[in-house]
């Protein structure tokens, strides 16, 4: 008997639920990979380039047994189960919005033709939607969150490998070739696949970085955060395999990556009981927030994408995004905060932009996050804390580095003279701009605003 088993979010071997119970279920597995241009297109280079990375790392470890095709998955996988004889089509659950429905049409044509969709598993240590309170509704608040889903708890790692199973042959089954990655992408970007993602995490916990991780992850002009984060996004590896690791250490820092984890599976299940939070606020309040949206908007918001604005740090940060795809989780929150409250334009221009440049774009993770700075998502930090960009500055880069690293025109400032170019000597920093906007004047604005909207 034969089965397929279609990768989407989870490209790896180790610790693969779906992929066990492929092999429970039939004695040969055709590994298949569908490239949907509905996923794909919105992904940006980044994403693409990282993936197609990921596909070749994983088509080389089961010997060139990896079938690539491209087109609607609910045509091609049916077709596909036909031609080998395939009783059932297996998967790890994806509960996005997209995935969720897709999946539902891929469940109903299989079963026209009476072959078996079996879902097991997902990318996260609790599938979305397990976790209710008492009276049966979501969490909205992250610490009881976290307390139930420590309480749920997760099985073991799956004892999973390439030897799992005997993969069928992909030949003549009208595969593609594996694309060579996309010439847009920043050659910044971490490398590709299950190996890359298990070494990265074993130099994190073995360099004492995971020990510290409490202590440091707030710093951007360190390298005290994991970096695991576009390994979590395509499930090179799960975060099972992370907390079974982290349940045997006894220190702050595995207690305070737990915590992170533990957020990552709260911004899911909140997306998957609230599937329009992904594009609209999740406090209804925030739909009457006067925004700008003009054409003096978009040419505040190009600055701010380009990293002009002449705040330092914003810069620095939207400078990192667009080298390496990547930014620090403490100027994520600076920028967006800056975006939304000193600019006062929409957050999802915002996510948007996120979501074309970030190796880890994540739907549920990147709205949320920005909902949490715009004060418009679950448990979002009070809207009137607004975040001073120079004080956030050289509070976690107070030597400067960060923000001369990424913004050269800066180098001319040493220290933390770096985050305030306006006080130095206008020659050592000639090329950098004046503040886009006065902070202290938007602050009463945006605190003016929020005031309309407090009170229905
Ligand atoms: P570490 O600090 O090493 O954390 C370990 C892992 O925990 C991360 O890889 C990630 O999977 C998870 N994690 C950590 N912090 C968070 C968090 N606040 N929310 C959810 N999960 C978290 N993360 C994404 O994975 N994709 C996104 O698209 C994304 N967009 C964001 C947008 C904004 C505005 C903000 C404020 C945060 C966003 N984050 C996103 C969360 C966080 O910034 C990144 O997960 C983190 O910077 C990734 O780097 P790391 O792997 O070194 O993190």
């Amino acid at each position: 008997s034969s089965a397929i088993l279609w990768f989407r979010r989870d490209l790896r071997l180790y610790d693969h639920a779906a992929l066990l119970a492929a092999a429970r279920r039939a004695d040969s597995v055709l590994a298949v990979f569908v490239l949907d241009d509905n996923l794909l297109r919105p992904a940006g280079a980044n994403r693409r380039h990282f993936l197609y990375g990921c596909l070749r790392e994983l088509d080389e470890r089961l010997g060139g047994a990896l079938l690539i095709r491209r087109g609607d998955p609910a045509e091609v996988l049916p077709e596909l189960a036909e031609r080998v004889g395939a009783a059932s089509v297996h998967a790890s659950a994806d509960t996005n919005p997209y995935g969720s429905r897709r999946d539902e049409r891929v469940r109903a044509a299989l079963e026209e033709r009476g072959i078996d969709w079996e879902v097991t598993g997902s990318p996260y240590a609790v599938t979305p939607g397990r976790i209710t309170k008492a009276d049966g509704t979501p969490y909205r608040v992250f610490t009881p969150f976290r307390r139930a889903w420590s309480e749920h708890g997760w099985p073991a790692p799956a004892e999973t490998g390439v030897d799992t199973v005997d993969w069928l042959p992909s030949d003549g089954l009208g595969g593609l070739p594996l694309p060579d990655g996309d010439p847009e992408a920043t050659p910044e970007l971490p490398p590709p696949g299950e190996s890359a993602a298990l070494r990265r995490w074993h130099e994190f916990v073995e360099s004492g970085g995971l020990a510290e991780y409490h202590s440091r992850r707030d710093r951007p002009d360190t390298a005290g955060t994991s970096r695991m984060s576009a390994y979590l996004r395509w499930g090179c590896v799960h975060p099972r395999t992370l907390l079974r690791e982290l349940s045997r250490l006894d220190h702050h820092g595995a207690g305070s990556y737990r915590n992170e984890l533990a957020f990552r599976e709260f911004y899911a299940d909140v997306l998957w009981n609230r599937p329009d939070s992904a594009r609209h606020n999740f406090d209804p309040r925030f739909d009457r927030m006067p925004l700008d949206t003009g054409a003096e908007a978009s040419t505040l918001f190009d600055v701010w994408c380009e990293g002009r604005t002449g705040f330092p740090v914003v810069d620095a940060g939207m400078r990192q995004l667009l080298h390496e795809g990547w930014m620090h989780n403490r100027v994520r929150m600076i920028v967006a905060s800056f975006l939304v409250k000193d600019l006062h334009l929409p957050w999802w221009w915002g996510a948007r932009h996120f979501m074309r440049h970030l190796v880890d774009g994540d739907l549920a993770s990147n709205q949320h996050g920005w909902q949490w700075a715009a004060g418009s998502g679950t448990d979002a930090a009070p809207y009137f804390r607004v975040f001073n960009p120079t004080t956030q500055g050289e509070k976690f880069d107070p030597s400067g580095e960060y923000v001369r690293r990424y913004v050269p025109e800066l180098r001319g400032l040493a220290g933390a003279r770096a985050h305030r170019p306006w006080r130095s000597d206008a020659s050592l920093a000639p090329d950098y701009p004046a503040p886009l906007v006065d902070h202290a004047h938007e602050r009463q604005e945006a605190l003016a605003r929020y005031e309309r909207i407090k009170n229905p």
